[in-house]
C-alpha cells in the first residue's frame, strides 16, 4: 500500500469497498487490502489480473483474492490495515466535523442577512420599497433553506458511511482475532490479552492458571478418517473447551490441534477441575464419522497446567505449561499434569510434580 495521505486513503477506501461489495467480498483485513490496493491504481500488475478477470464475466472468488494477497501484498501488513482504517475514520469524523462548520457558518450569514432587513425595515420605506425588501428575504430564505438541505444531506451521507465503514471494521477486527476452524481467539489474540493484562500488571495479581491442552495421536485420527474428521474432532475439543470456561478465562487454538486456556482467579486446584472436566468430557464423547455414521471412540486430550506466579512471564508460563503436558503425554496420555513453578524449567523433562487420572 502506498504513503497516501488521509483524505486520499479515505477516498480509495470509498472506491475499495463499493467494488468489494459488488463481488461480494467479505471485508476482511486480508480482502480490504487486496482492494485497496486495486483502488489506489498503484499496483499494475494487481489491477490487470483483476480486470483481466472482470472482463471474462468469471466469477471472482474468496481463493483467487486470498492468491491476490499471497502474491503481491506483504502478509505483515494485515493489521497495519486495520490502524490505516482507523485513521480514516478519523478523517471521516472531520468531515462531519466540516459539514457542520459549514452549517454553522451559514446558518451565521443568514442571522446577519436577516439584521440588515431589520435595520432597512426600521427605515422609512415605501410600498415598493418594502415589496421588494420582501421579495429579497423570501429568495435568502430559499437559498438558506436549500443550503441546509444540502448540507443535511451531506453529513447523513458522511454519517452513514461512517456508520457502515465501523461495522466492517467491527467484523474485519473480530475476524482477524478470530480462529476460522473453531471460532476460539487465535494465537496472536491470546498473546495479545495476555500481553495487556502484564502490562496492566494483573497477570501475577492473584491466583491465575495456565492450561495448555494437545489431542492425543491426532496424526493417526486424520490418517485413519481423512482430514475432513480430524478438522471436526477439532471443532468438537474446542467447543467442550469452550463449554467448561466461563466468565473471564480466555481459551484459545494455540496451532493445530493444541490448545491453550489462561484461567485468571484459578488456583492450582480449580485448574484442575477445569482440566479434568475437559479431559473426561472428550473421552467420553461420542463423535460420530459422517463417512459411515460410526461413533469414534478414541479421541484423546493431554493437559498441562501450572499456576502464574509473581515475576513470571508469559513465555516461561507458557513453557512450563508445555512442560506438563510434555509429561501427561509421557505418562501414557489421556491425563493431566501439573508443572510446579518452584521448580526450574528443565527441556522437556517431566517436571511435572504428578499426573491425575
Ligand atoms: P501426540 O499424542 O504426541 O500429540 O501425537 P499427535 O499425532 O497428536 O501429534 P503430531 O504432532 O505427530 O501430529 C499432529 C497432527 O495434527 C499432524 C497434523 O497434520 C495435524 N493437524 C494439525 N492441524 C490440523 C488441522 O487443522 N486439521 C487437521 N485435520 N489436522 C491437523
Ligand atoms: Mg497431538
Ligand atoms: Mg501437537
Amino acid at each position: 500500500m502506498n504513503n497516501t495521505n488521509l483524505p486520499e486513503s479515505a477516498e480509495i477506501l470509498r472506491l475499495a469497498l463499493p467494488l468489494m461489495s459488488r463481488f461480494k467480498i467479505p471485508v476482511t483485513p486480508r480482502n480490504y487490502a487486496v482492494w485497496y490496493e486495486y483502488a489506489s491504481g498503484s499496483n499494475l500488475m494487481l489491477n490487470q489480473k483483476i480486470d483481466h478477470l472482470i472482463n471474462s464475466g468469471a466469477p471472482i472468488n474468496n481463493e483467487f483474492v486470498s492468491a491476490l494477497y499471497a502474491e503481491y501484498i506483504d502478509t505483515n501488513h494485515e493489521l497495519s490495515q486495520l490502524e490505516k482504517a482507523q485513521k480514516i475514520f478519523a478523517v471521516l469524523q472531520d468531515s462531519i466535523t466540516n459539514v457542520l462548520n459549514v452549517a454553522v457558518g451559514k446558518t451565521t450569514e443568514y442571522g446577519i442577512t436577516l439584521d440588515h432587513y431589520n435595520n432597512r425595515i426600521k427605515a422609512d420605506l415605501d410600498l415598493e420599497q418594502l415589496q421588494f425588501l420582501i421579495n429579497d428575504m423570501a429568495i435568502s430564505t430559499k437559498i438558506m433553506l436549500k443550503n441546509n438541505q444540502e448540507l443535511m444531506e451531506d453529513l447523513n451521507k458522511t454519517r452513514s458511511e461512517v456508520t457502515a465503514l465501523q461495522d466492517q471494521l467491527h467484523v474485519a477486527k473480530k475476524q482477524a482475532k478470530t480462529d476460522t476452524l473453531t471460532e476460539l481467539a487465535n494465537r496472536k489474540a491470546f498473546f495479545d490479552e495476555l500481553e495487556e493484562l502484564d502490562r496492566k500488571g494483573t497477570l501475577h495479581s492473584g491466583n491465575h492458571s495456565l492450561l495448555m491442552l494437545d489431542i492425543d495421536n491426532f496424526k493417526k485420527v486424520n490418517d485413519s478418517y481423512g482430514h475432513l474428521f480430524g478438522d471436526k474432532v477439532i471443532k468438537t475439543v474446542a467447543k467442550v473447551l469452550k463449554n467448561n470456561t466461563k466468565g473471564k478465562d480466555l481459551p484459545a487454538r494455540f496451532g493445530g490441534e493444541e490448545f491453550i486456556a489462561f484461567l485468571p482467579d484459578t488456583n492450582r486446584a480449580g485448574a484442575l477441575a477445569v482440566a479434568e472436566m475437559i479431559r473426561k468430557t472428550i473421552a467420553g464423547a461420542r463423535i460420530v464419522n459422517p463417512r459411515n455414521n460410526k461413533v469414534i471412540s478414541t479421541v484423546t486430550v493431554s493437559i498441562g497446567i501450572t499456576e502464574i506466579v509473581p515475576g513470571d512471564n508469559i513465555e516461561a508460563a507458557i513453557a512450563r505449561a508445555d512442560d506438563a503436558l510434555y509429561c501427561a503425554k509421557n505418562a501414557g496420555r489421556n491425563q493431566t499434569a501439573f508443572a510446579d513453578s518452584s521448580q526450574p524449567p528443565v527441556n522437556r523433562t517431566p517436571i511435572a510434580t504428578g499426573a491425575f487420572y
